[in-house]
Parts: structure tokens; sequence; C-alpha cells
């Protein structure tokens, strides 16, 4: 019996290969037909005998490319024609582009084969690639993803890659960036003054200065990196000291998984996403004893460690390199350097040599981390390998654009049920930040072919991305308090809408009293919230000066708990008589004190309090520290007390801040003190919980905010959690930081907005 089935297919299913993929299924099953591309994916009409068309229908969703990810798969009856041969067929065009386009990604096992196979044409070509994986994102200056609306406009194909372009059965049908040593990109190498460097192998050469340890500028993906050889000690203190980078972990990159287990304890789930095709930079714990230079990450147990993900670092790394430091190529704060003069004027003073190519790249990239706990991935920082994949929300909407906060700034854009958050921009008070910040909005506009309805953005008056949402004329402006965008963020990201316990840990973000906000129990849903508890207020005397010096915050805490006579603690020795007594007068009289219920500035607070960090050089540093010391199997804990109404409960810290500093009095040690801090934090949130339960009647708890990228305390805290009958919504692709907030803003927009329209 023949029968005949139309297949609509949405997702990332343009420029992955998904057609010849469908051609090729069809010829090994024997079906006639035919498969295009339409403004929403991918259109096939096949027919054939009853079994082969099963066969067929199977593979064509379980075997997909690996780029390809599949949304919608609609299949309906046709009567059969009589078809038995199957055809591509042309684009039809005219039509609103809806299709999306897929990240950048690595190198594939074919292309990496050919890569390093004598006999091939592409033999050590550094721009080798195919519809199964190569550039993307980074080089798509406009829809519909074709060549000349890319940075591949500037090469046109010689005979031999028009060919396999055409070739339906060629891996490299409709690769846009399809080039070969004779048409495509080449690399150059030039010297810290812009002069070209005469070589035959640029890369040859390049290996051997990183060798004499030499530091490089490489262009890369999707911006520059800095390399030096990370087994060469001297050199990368000389980076550190060039790039004015004093303690920020520096990332590693290595040939295979081979050598990271040299130098690290990765376990199967940590190998499986450092060699998936996103290839993101992944936290692995140190091995003892490696000769990984020890400036590489001081003071971490941990290194950020990624996979070669263009065939430029294959090229370096293969046979060369236990690991190279690839950091990003800037100064501190700045954003990561992307186009090549600009990449030269900045870098000068810190590369000796640049390692650059002609491939423009139109969208800068950073680089994406992850870290694994419970067996479960989640991304620190999202970007490159994952932008522009896009997340299904609930339902479908009206476009609109959330801004996101001021630090790890990302925008969000939605289009119909799908929400697409941009590439990490960084912090937007650097200027150049900035203007990343509206050259990314505007690119995902075009891309995504849309124009915002409505814009969200924070409560916070100052921040840059408040004062952009406010110069959008013409559509309605959706205010977020920044802790609700949090928790609409892990609801987001989950596909969730019912109303949630949102326990929401972090640095900062106003409130809607007019405080800073960080330590909240909320319960709400995407169109509004209520606080039904939060840490208890204290003074940050300095105000941003108490986020860089912990010290402060442990000060004020202190002051707050023993009043005048306060203990004699090591820390105390470390201020002098004039910081204690201005420490004093600022929180005393309320100058330049905001007060906060910050859970961050808690954990600083603890970290200095313990010996730990008194002044951080990058954010979150004390609290990363104070993870890591943690001692294994301790399960002491510090007790709370609750205060306050029903409706309304204050967490007084003071019971915990007398136990802990009576620890140290006694000389327990700060792994310890750090371990049974961290369980008396599981124990409040629990404890948080079960009153927003008793109030609410609501079990679906959602984790979010900054503090949630803390692994022991999720370890900690989501077993709790779940055996008090909790059901937990965690983060994964989003990061719990600011990072997420721009979703969580937008989903609320989207809320309220569908609200408005049904009145
Ligand atoms: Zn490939
Ligand atoms: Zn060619
Ligand atoms: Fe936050």
């Amino acid at each position: 019996m023949r029968l005949r089935k139309r297949i609509e297919i949405e997702g990332v299913v343009q420029g992955v290969g998904f057609r010849p993929f469908v051609h090729q299924t069809a010829q090994r099953w024997g079906v006639g037909g035919w498969v295009l591309n339409d403004s929403r994916g991918v259109v096939v009409e096949v027919e054939g005998p009853i079994e082969c068309l099963a066969g067929f229908l199977w593979a064509i969703r379980s075997d997909i490319p690996p780029l390809a990810s599949i949304s919608r798969f609609d299949l309906s009856d046709l009567p059969p024609t009589g078809e038995t041969t199957f055809a591509i067929r042309a684009s039809q065009s005219g039509q609103r582009v809806q299709a999306r386009i897929a990240p950048d990604t690595y190198v594939c096992a074919d292309c990496r084969r050919e890569l390093f196979n004598p006999a091939d044409r592409r033999f050590r070509y550094p721009f080798i690639n195919c519809t199964n994986c190569g550039p993307r994102y980074s080089i798509v200056t406009a829809v519909p993803y074709d060549r000349p609306n890319t940075t591949m406009v500037d090469f046109s194909m010689c005979t031999a890659c028009q060919a396999e372009y055409d070739d339906p059965a060629s891996r490299r049908f409709h690769a846009q960036p399809n080039a070969c040593p004779d048409c495509g990109p080449q690399v150059r190498l030039l010297t810290a003054g812009g002069e070209p460097l005469p070589t035959d192998d640029p890369l040859a050469t390049s290996v051997g200065l990183l060798k004499q340890g030499c530091i490089l500028a490489i262009k890369g993906l999707g911006g520059y990196h800095l390399a030096v050889d990370a087994e060469n000690d001297a050199t990368v203190r000389e980076l550190r000291r060039r790039k004015v980078r004093d303690e920020k972990p520096f990332a590693l990159m290595s040939y295979d998984t081979d050598a990271v287990v040299t130098y690290t304890r990765a376990e199967p789930e940590e190998i499986r996403l450092l060699g998936g095709f996103e290839r993101p930079i992944v936290l692995l714990r140190q091995k003892m004893g490696s000769t990984i230079s020890a400036v590489v990450a001081p003071n971490n147990r941990f290194f950020g460690v990624m996979l070669p993900y263009t065939p430029v670092h294959e090229l370096l790394l293969k046979d060369n390199f236990l690991a190279l430091v690839m950091t990003s190529g800037n100064l501190s704060d700045e954003p990561i350097a992307f186009e090549d003069a600009e990449a030269i004027a900045r870098l000068k003073h810190i590369a000796d040599y640049f390692l650059i190519h002609n491939r423009r790249i139109h969208t800068r990239v950073d680089d994406s981390i992850s870290r694994v706990f419970h067996g479960k991935a989640a991304l620190l920082r999202r970007s490159r390998g994952y932008v522009p994949q896009t997340f299904t929300l609930a339902e479908s909407g009206p476009v609109v654009l959330g801004v996101g906060a001021e630090l790890k700034s990302t925008i969000c854009l939605t289009r119909g049920d799908q929400a697409c958050v941009s590439q990490h921009i960084g912090d937007l008070k650097n200027e150049e930040v900035y203007a990343s910040f509206c050259s990314t909005i505007r690119h995902l506009q075009q891309v995504l072919d849309v124009v915002p309805e409505a814009v969200a953005h924070d409560l916070h008056p100052d921040f840059q991305s408040t004062r952009y949402a406010q110069s959008c004329v013409g559509i309605p402006h959706f205010p977020v308090q920044h802790h609700h965008a949090h928790l609409a963020s892990c609801l987001a990201e989950n596909a969730e809408t019912g109303i949630t316990i949102g326990v929401i840990l972090d640095g900062l973000g106003l409130g809607s009293d007019g405080n800073i906000w960080g330590g909240e129990f909320l319960l709400g849903d995407l169109h509004s919230f209520k606080r039904l508890g939060h840490l208890d207020l204290v003074g940050m005397p300095g105000g941003d000066a108490a986020v860089r010096e912990p010290r402060r915050m442990a000060f004020a805490y202190l002051l707050a708990t023993y009043g005048d006579t306060l203990p004699p603690l090591p820390l105390l020795s470390r201020l002098s008589a004039e910081e204690q007594t201005a420490f004093r007068q600022m929180l005393s009289r309320n100058l330049n004190s905001p007060l906060t219920s910050s859970c961050g500035r808690l954990f600083d607070a603890v970290a200095a309090l313990v010996g730990l960090r008194d002044i951080v050089s990058y954010e979150g540093q004390a609290a990363l520290e104070l993870e890591q010391i943690a001692a294994e199997g301790e399960e002491g804990e510090y007790p709370f007390a609750v205060q306050g109404e029903a409706e309304t409960f204050v967490i007084d810290w003071r019971p915990l801040l007398q136990a802990l500093v009576d620890d140290l009095l006694a000389g327990v040690d700060a792994a310890r003190v750090s371990a049974r801090f961290h369980n008396s934090m599981a124990a409040m949130i629990v404890d948080g919980c079960r009153r927003c339960a008793e109030i609410s009647g609501v079990t679906q708890v959602a984790l979010s905010g900054g503090v949630f990228q803390n692994a022991l305390l999720m370890e900690t805290v989501l077993p709790q959690l779940r055996d008090a009958g909790f059901k937990v919504l965690t983060h994964a692709l989003v990061p719990a930081n600011d990072g997420g907030i721009s979703l969580g803003q937008a989903a609320i927009a989207r809320a309220r907005l569908s609200a408005i329209h049904q009145c």
C-alpha cells in the first residue's frame, strides 16, 4: 500500500544541512517526493510503501544533523501522486523569514579528519567547515541566512567549492561559509607594531613563538584571545601583568579530553559537556601537582577549560601544547576585541604578535562558561555556541524587548512563543560595552525580523539599560523589579507560569521600597509578586566601596550584631582606628550607607570574617573562594531567628553571626566555618520556603540570583527542598545571575501586555 505525507518542520533546520539529510534519508528508504525551505522552516512531501515511509519518518526525527533541532513536527495525509524520485526544490522566497539561525560551533569530526589528512585539498586549512559545523551567528549580517548575508560575501567560491555547494549529496551542500585554500580566508602573522611577519606557515611560526614564551593575540570566531603556553610560568605572569588582571582566573584550552584529565579531575558529565558542539568553558577541579602554571588560577580549586572550537585552535594545539591560556582579548572590564584595527590598537601593549585572518567577525561573541553540579550543567555565562538558540515560552504573544540589568548584561527579544536571549554583553557602565549593547539590540531585531511592541527594564533609574528603554518612543515601557525578573526568568526558562515561591539570592537589586534587595522570598508569577520575607537589613558603609571591600560588610554586620563592644577578631586588627571610626559614623548617621537585604553581601562578610578576602578584584570573588574552602562532610550549622508578622517575615542573621564568631574565637578553622555557614544558608532557605508554603499553599519553588551559582549551596539545598515536598525549578541554559534578567523582564512584559489586551 502506498501513502503520501506532508511534513512541516520548524526549529533550527536551515543552514545546518537539513535538506541534504532529508534527501539522503529518502534515497536510503527508497521513497519519492521533495523537500524545500520555506519561511518557517522545512517542508517535506514524501510517498512510498508504508514500511519504507515508516522507516523514513523515524529516521528524519531521530537521526537529525548535529546542529539541527526540531521544535515543531506536523504530519498530514495527502493522496498519492505516484512520485518515485526525490528532489530538493528551490526555496520559497518573498515571505517573511521566521526560520532560526544556528549558533557558531566546533569543527565536526569529518572536517577534523580532512584537516589532518595530507591527501585532502583542505589539509591544514584553518577555515574548513561544512553544514554540520563552523561559524554562523558571528558572521551573519542579515536574514535569510545565505552567503551574501554573511561576512563570507568577501570571498567568491572556486569551481571545486561551488560544485560541493550545489551538490545535494555533499556535506557542503549550501554550507554558506564553504571555503578552501584557493578561494577562502587566509591567516597572517603580524608584529605588535602591525607589520606583517614574513612566513610560509603562519600557524607553525605561531607555535614556535608560543613555545618561546611569547604572548599572541589570536583572532578566533567571536573575538580575539590572548594566548600563552599554560606551562610557562614566567609568561603567564607577564600576561597577568600586561593585562592588569591580578587574580581573575585565565581560561585554558587543550587539544582533547585526554590532555584535560592530566591536570583536572573531570567527571563524565563534565567530559561530555567539554566535547559538545557548543564547546563552553567548563569549570573543572584541579588535580594536584600538575605542570600548569599556578598563576593561571590563583587561590582557586578550579580551572576553566575548553576544547578547540576552530580549525586554527586545532592546528595550534595538536601535538604542541598540553594547554594554552586562552583569555579574552581585552583589558579588564573592556569588551572583547573583535575588529582588526581596533584589536591591534588595543592589544599591542599586551601581545607580542598577532595571528589574524581576513574573515570579518560581524558580531562579538565571548566564550560561554558552564559548571556541572548534581550531574546537571548550568551556564554561568551564555554566549558562543548557545546564542541565538531560543527558549520556548508557555504561550505565544507580542514582540517585546527586555533590556536586562547593568552587570553581566544581556538583552532578550521574543517572537511568537520563542524568546531569544542575546550573548553576554558585559558591564554597561563601560562606554564601549554600552555601544555593543545598542548594536546587539539592532542586530538581533534584524536577524529575528521583529520590531518590539513594548520594552521592559529594571527599576533602577541610573542603569544605562533603563535609560535606553526610556528613550524608546511610541511603545509602552514596563518597569520590572529586579528580583521579580529573576523569578520570571526561572519560570520562563522552565516554561512554567503558575504562582511560585521565588527564593532570590543575589548581590544587589533595587527593591520596590527603595532599599537594595538581595535576600528575598517572593510569591508570584509572570504578572505580579508579593515579598513574603527577606533577610534583615544592614548598612553598606561607602555604598559601592562596600561591594569591593567585603571587610566593610563584615564590620557593618559585626556592629549591627554586637553594638559598641566588638569581639576581638583578627579582622578588626586589619582595619585602622580611623577606618573603624569612619565606618561607625557612616553607619550610625546613615551617611552613604544604603540599607540592603542582600545575601551576596552576607557571603562577602563571612569571607572577610574568616580571614579569606578583605578586598575583591572581581565580582563574586569572595563568595567563590568561601565556597571553595568549605570542608567536606561537615554537618554543623548556625541558628537564625525569624521575626515579623505572618505575611512579612524578616530573617535575623544576628544569631548566625554570634555562633560563627564564637567558632572563630574558639579556633575552629575557616574550612569548617565555611561549611557550617553554607549548611545554615541551606537551612534558612528550606525554613523560608516552609513559611511561604504555609502562608500561600504553594509548593513550587524557583531558585534564582547569582548566589545560586554556588554549587555547594545548590547541592546542599536541593535534596532538602525535595525531601520537604517542594517541586524545585532551577536554571540551566539561562544564567542564575543578572545574565538572565532580560528574559524575566520580557516574560513579565508579555504577561502584562496580554492582560491589557484582554481588558
Ligand atoms: Zn564539518
Ligand atoms: Zn574553494
Ligand atoms: Fe541580580
